[in-house]
């Protein structure tokens, strides 16, 4: 459950509120899965 995801744009750290729920977005599925912050959610 610690597991520490890292923005694929900027490289920063992004946090988990709850239950899983991440400060920022997942984008494609799979292998192909990447995670965003909110700030670089928002220049997507
Ligand atoms: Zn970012």
């Amino acid at each position: 459950m610690s597991k520490k995801l890292k923005c694929n744009k900027c490289g920063k750290e992004i946090k988990t509120i709850f239950l899983g729920k991440i400060k920022g977005t997942y984008v494609g599925k799979g292998k192909n899965k990447k995670v965003y912050c909110s700030e670089c959610q928002k220049k997507l």
